[in-house]
């Protein structure tokens, strides 16, 4: 028989392919095998690898992120195995085929669409020996050109069985699992918006999420598009992982979800109280909160209720809730999209995404780009450059926040820090003008350690409304120490008094004082006083404050800092 190479690569090594999996399963007992890269591996060490399995066929699974992998090493497999059959498919070759094999003359076929029923043909035909030319919804070389033949009805999911029968492959990495394709809305820059709607049976959810909780796996991300539609199922599901939770108290299992928050009723957030903390993740797609822009790309959810519903789940402290906006969307200005950062902003979600608009092949949107003056690059990922109400310039500087919101916001670098800075000025206004105070200094222009943005932050933030430079040194001084244990950067730094010496002095020297503040380590207190730090404070917490912070915690766990001022007079 003849074999089959399934080859993937995703964005980082932490990443897996589902779409392999899927595929393997959807043609059972033939000689398929599957690799998996990542796109930061050498092109040659992967074509070398490949080569090595001496296939028959490689099929490339294609995305926006790994077409330009995919074409280079495909097209050095041909050369070097001439008579090994080049397949691709995935959403970045599945709307304009044709073109791709006028461009590309390695490439064997297509495949298009939900691949797996297609996939099964193409594999019967191919391991036997026999003609692939009746694969359906697939664009297929001929001596001639190429045909175009009819598509095939995509495979319900509850056809397809479990995929993961062995998870040693995945011990450091994410595990996707679909529950649901397709998606209630319409929104015109997303694939998803023209997919019909699939489900799996709730109770064969409820058993393979069990699996990976029985199996401590860590992390299982859903890529389920709107998973919480219709939200009684998603309600339906979330209750029953809450039981399993009690029921495998050892498992650390952490599952995101992607929901509309838009579509959580009261009856919903009552069960999501009851998850303990850990557990669950989601992922709240807010994009815009201008009215025209929404109505644009097809959303159209009440703001107001989406907003208020993502601020009641952002309320609560055992959720960790991650909220999405999307820049160089249709008829958003810079002023709108400030209203829209500042919205998004005050949510307090732990962590907020600035993405940036793509206008992927077969999208809607990509249709109507003349309509909006959307201009895009050539190649994937295909994002937005300028738009009729948002200049190239404008759009620059919204990466700059972007990247700054990632280190100072989400990275945690300064959040003590941004809640001073954004008490009179709104959250916009402080990264659009640190920003642009950044891109004066050329910080931009080049690769730059963490310290120099501390240094630059502290320069920068008293031009801020109502700040106190004392207090901003503090606390710029307490979001270094959540970082790291070494000293400061001299520009902020607070040296300590001689009491202050004597107080840490003092109380490493009590092992029954440090062990209430340090129970259970098993460590020594010479090990405990190199894990911590203590560092003090007058201003930041109102009254004077001696800070323990551990080293040997999370940071973004509680005991991470505690204040031990108690233990002496300050
Ligand atoms: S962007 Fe999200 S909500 Fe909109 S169609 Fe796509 S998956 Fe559905």
């Amino acid at each position: 028989m003849k074999t089959i190479l399934l080859c993937a690569f995703g964005a980082r090594y932490s990443h897996s392919s589902l779409a392999l999996l899927y595929l393997r399963q959807a043609a059972p007992g033939l000689p398929i095998r599957t690799a998996e890269y990542n796109i930061n591996e050498n092109p040659s060490e992967v074509i070398e690898s490949i080569i090595s399995f001496a296939p028959d066929a490689v099929g490339f699974s294609c995305y926006i992120w790994n077409i330009g992998i995919v074409l280079k090493v495909a097209s050095a497999v041909k050369k070097l195995l001439p008579e090994c059959a080049i397949l691709l498919g995935g959403p970045e070759v599945s709307f304009d085929a044709p073109v791709l094999m006028r461009s590309h003359d390695f490439i064997d076929i297509i495949i298009h669409g939900p691949g797996e029923a297609p996939f099964r043909c193409f594999a019967q035909s191919f391991c036997r020996g026999e003609s692939i030319t009746s694969t359906p919804s697939a664009c297929i070389r001929t001596d001639g050109g190429f045909v175009e033949t009819a598509d095939i009805k995509p495979l319900s999911l509850a056809d397809i069985p479990f995929v993961y029968d062995d998870l040693s492959p995945y011990a450091n990495k994410l595990i996707y699992y679909e529950t649901s394709r397709g998606c209630p809305f319409h929104c015109a820059y997303c694939l998803s918006a023209e997919t019909s709607l699939d489900f799996l049976p709730v109770g064969r959810v409820v058993r393979e999420l069990e699996f990976f909780m029985r199996n401590r796996v860590r992390q299982v991300k859903l890529v389920d598009r709107t998973f919480n539609y219709p939200d009684s199922r998603a309600r339906e599901i979330f209750s029953a992982l809450i039981d399993l939770s009690a029921k495998y108290p050892q498992s650390r299992t952490n599952f995101h979800f992607e929901i509309s928050a838009s579509l959580l009723t009261n009856e919903t957030l009552a069960v999501l109280a009851f998850a303990p903390p850990g557990l669950i993740q989601f992922e709240v797609g807010i994009q815009s909160t201008h009215g025209e822009t929404l109505r644009a790309v097809g959303r159209s959810h009440s703001t107001p209720a989406l907003m208020d519903r993502a601020a009641r789940l952002c309320a609560m402290a055992n959720l960790h809730v991650h909220v999405d906006l999307i820049a160089g969307l249709p008829l958003e200005t810079s002023d709108t999209f400030a209203a829209s950062f500042n919205d998004a902003y005050r949510l307090s979600a732990d962590r907020l995404q600035l993405g940036f608009l793509k206008l992927l092949k077969g999208s809607p949107l990509r249709a109507k780009t003349d309509r909006f003056g959307i201009v895009y690059t050539d190649d994937a990922p295909y994002e937005v450059l300028k738009t009729a109400s948002m200049s190239y310039a404008e759009l620059r500087r919204l990466h700059r926040i972007e990247s700054l919101l990632d280190t100072l916001y989400n990275d945690r670098a300064a959040r003590r820090t941004l809640c001073l800075l954004t008490v009179q000025c709104p959250p916009y206004d402080v990264f659009n003008r640190f920003a642009a105070y950044l891109e004066g200094q050329g910080f931009f222009t080049r690769p730059q350690a963490l310290a120099s943005l501390y240094e630059h932050l502290y320069a920068f933030a008293p031009g801020l409304p109502d700040i106190d430079v004392a207090t901003l040194r503090e606390s710029l001084a307490f979001d270094w120490f959540s970082r790291q244990s070494t000293d400061c950067p001299a520009s902020f730094s607070l040296p300590q008094t001689n009491e202050q010496k004597a107080f840490t002095h003092h109380f490493f020297a009590d092992a029954n004082v440090v062990s209430r503040y340090l129970p259970n380590t098993g460590q020594t207190v010479r090990q405990l006083q190199r894990r911590c730090r203590i560092a003090f404070f007058s201003r930041l917490f109102g009254s004077p404050a001696a800070v323990l912070f551990d080293y040997g915690q999370k940071p973004d766990l509680p005991g991470f800092w505690q204040i031990i001022s108690s233990e002496v007079d300050l």
